[in-house]
């Protein structure tokens, strides 16, 4: 586990209290202490109003209505084509609704981006192959760096590769490493920036099932200590259960929300919590309202 420092861009799990709705809220205490720290916000608010997208004659978003508290985990579960990328490309600011709007902590996607408020981890890794482990970890503080748009608070890279598991691989070329080993160098490369909203595109799609089942329990533990907001998008309902405090499912195309979950299982969640009739409960009312979006 890594040490929380105060003003630190990582908490203890402990931080992260639930309130009545079953949201889940950064409460950085820390900040009490330090104005300074308070003032730069850690975790970003979502809204998104009405957001509709057609490509085409192809109607690939119904209207959308979805609000993010800051240092929420929210999963959008869907089944294929149902909008999901779609959906958090125009949440990162990378896409334009055809109608609503969004924004996160009340300006537009673009401007967040453009602060690099927004991190992005994609379907698939994209490490440049002629670097290390390290440099390709360190990517984006490179170009950030040259760009001037330096964070404050961020957790060092060698932490985190640390946390992931990878301490001894700072020097291994990606095509030394597995698929999962790859999927968690790019994780550590979103996460190192310590940008308040991360961003989450199926990130664990193409790994076999064992490893994904550790990955997502890796996920959860990282993000219980983030104070950082997550958008994760996945068509698996147990990653979805076990990442996050609340599940969006969408419908087939075009997505719209069919339901709203909150996740009341207590944190920190454990892989042992896969076994718990409580978890089956919740994965069983999901995979209702995923036949249910489906038309079944
Ligand atoms: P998901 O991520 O849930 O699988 P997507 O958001 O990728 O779904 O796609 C939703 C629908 O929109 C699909 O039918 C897809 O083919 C279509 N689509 C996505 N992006 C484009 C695009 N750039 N041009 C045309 N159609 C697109
Ligand atoms: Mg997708």
């Amino acid at each position: 586990m890594l040490v929380t420092t105060p003003g630190a861009w990582w908490r203890p799990a402990s931080r992260r209290s639930r309130s009545l709705d079953g949201r889940s809220k950064a409460t950085a205490p820390e900040a009490e202490h330090h104005p300074s720290v308070r003032s730069a916000a850690v975790s970003a608010t979502i809204a998104v109003t009405g957001v509709t997208k057609s490509f085409g004659d192809l109607a690939a978003l119904a209207p959308i209505n979805l609000d993010v508290a800051g240092g929420e985990i929210v999963t959008v579960l869907g089944p294929s084509g149902s909008g999901k990328t779609t959906l958090l490309r125009i949440v990162g600011g990378l896409d334009e609704p055809s109608s609503g709007s969004v924004t996160v902590d009340g300006a537009s996607p673009h401007v967040a981006r453009a602060a690099k408020r927004i991190g992005f981890v994609p379907q698939s890794p994209a490490l440049l192959p002629w670097r290390t482990v390290g440099a390709n970890a360190k990517l984006l503080l490179d170009v950030n760096r040259k760009h001037g748009g330096a964070h404050a608070r961020r957790a060092s890279v060698v932490e985190l590769l640390a946390e992931v598991g990878l301490d001894g691989f700072a020097d291994a070329y990606p095509h030394e490493l597995s698929g999962g080993m790859q999927q968690r160098v790019a994780l550590v490369r979103a996460m190192a920036l310590g940008a308040p909203l991360l961003l989450m595109d199926e990130p664990f799609a193409a790994l076999d099932e064992i490893t994904r089942a550790d990955m997502r329990h890796l996920l959860a533990r990282l993000c219980e200590q983030l104070a950082t907001t997550v958008l994760f998008v996945t068509h698996s309902i147990a990653e979805s259960v076990f990442i996050s405090d609340r599940v969006v499912v969408l419908s087939a195309r075009p997505g719209r929300v069919v339901g709203i979950e909150a996740i009341d299982l207590p944190r920190p969640r454990h892989a042992e919590l896969e076994d718990d009739p409580a978890f089956f409960a919740i994965e069983t009312r999901l995979r209702g309202l995923l036949h249910a979006g489906a038309g079944r």
